[in-house]
């Protein structure tokens, strides 16, 4: 099922079209990536789609309601995590909750209650009496994701999440980002930072210069080559004479360089069987053929090479 749904939108500054004919569709229950370099037009665009700001020309429905017609129902259907936001020096990371709360026009118990649920989900529950911007980098985002779940809503969209995280901070992110995937929210989530998304994310939208120029499975960029073959690394017990004969008689596999301590071949890709398959019955062969394999693996596309192989055939 469809929750959001972009149509063909336009944003310009002045002289510079930040969104320039834009247009995506996001199914319910998704984690996507939203990627791009710095400019490229994310925060513009998730800006229209959360309704802060409105498309010179397009369309953009969240659950089936244009955003130019239902902006306020909109808003609390979506948790919106900006890049940039600022806490009260005068409010400790409860009463900066509890302000939020009421600003949603939550009241008396329920927003009482909301309030300790979003504290205790980010783990922000210990920092309860601390003061909102006395927090760590971390902490900040965590207060700043908190805010976003007060209504409970069922799409979130985080607009650099991860930046400025430290290695554990960003697992403890990742795995928040998890947690609300398996309560089955909708999570767009941007970054300039391919590495930074590619794991948490089931789904990756690349976009530059305002248009897109990708969007698919994140299986799909790290598996599919362009070219047509699988690649696959493997180890094997001394038995470089018997490969090279057994390769002698498969043409459609070749070695690919001389690795010291292992072995790449690359597979010619058969019709239309799935991968796996494929992959499986050369593991068989190989052993029905003696071979000691102990070690057998796909290699993966690094996304950071997908992302560069794609905006390298767009043209500029
Ligand atoms: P970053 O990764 O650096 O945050 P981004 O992909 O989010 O970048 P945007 O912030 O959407 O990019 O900006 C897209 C383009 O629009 C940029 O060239 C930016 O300078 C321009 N732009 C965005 N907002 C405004 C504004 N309010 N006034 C003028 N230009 C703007």
């Amino acid at each position: 099922m469809t929750i959001i749904e972009v149509d063909n939108i336009y944003r310009a500054f002045g002289r510079v079209q930040a969104v320039n004919g834009l247009s995506f569709k996001i199914d319910a229950g998704q984690i996507v990536g939203f990627i791009g370099a710095n400019g490229a037009g994310k925060t513009t665009t998730m800006r229209l789609m959360v309704t802060l700001d409105v498309p010179d020309a397009g369309r953009i429905e969240i659950c089936n309601l244009n955003t130019l017609d239902h902006p306020h129902e909109i808003r609390r259907l979506i948790g919106w995590m900006p890049d940039h936001f600022e806490a009260y020096p005068n409010m400790d990371v409860w009463e900066y909750l509890d302000f939020y709360g009421r600003a949603f026009g939550l009241h008396g118990a329920e927003r009482t209650r909301r309030v300790d649920e979003v504290l205790a989900f980010t783990d922000m529950d210990v920092l309860a009496e601390r003061p909102s911007n006395a927090l760590s980098k971390g902490q900040t985002q965590r207060l700043c994701l908190a805010r976003a779940l007060l209504s409970d809503p069922q799409v979130l969209v985080l607009d650099e999440p991860a930046a400025g995280l430290d290695p554990k901070a960003r697992i403890e992110f990742k795995n928040l980002v998890k947690l609300l995937a398996a309560r089955g929210k909708t999570l767009f989530i941007s970054s300039h930072i391919l590495s930074e998304l590619g794991e948490m994310c089931d789904h990756l939208l690349f976009i530059d210069n305002g248009r897109m120029v990708h969007h698919g499975t994140s299986e799909s960029l790290r598996f599919h080559k362009s070219d047509g073959h699988l690649h696959v690394r493997l180890r094997c017990l001394d038995e470089a004479y018997r490969l090279e004969q057994w390769l002698a008689a498969r043409p459609g596999i070749t070695r690919r360089g001389e690795q010291a301590d292992y072995i790449e071949l690359v597979v010619e890709k058969a019709g239309d069987a799935p991968p796996e398959a494929q992959l499986a019955a050369l593991l068989q062969e190989l052993l029905a053929a003696g071979l000691r394999v102990y070690e057998f693996h796909r290699i993966e596309r690094k996304l950071e090479d997908a992302f560069v192989e794609i905006l390298g055939g767009q043209p500029s």
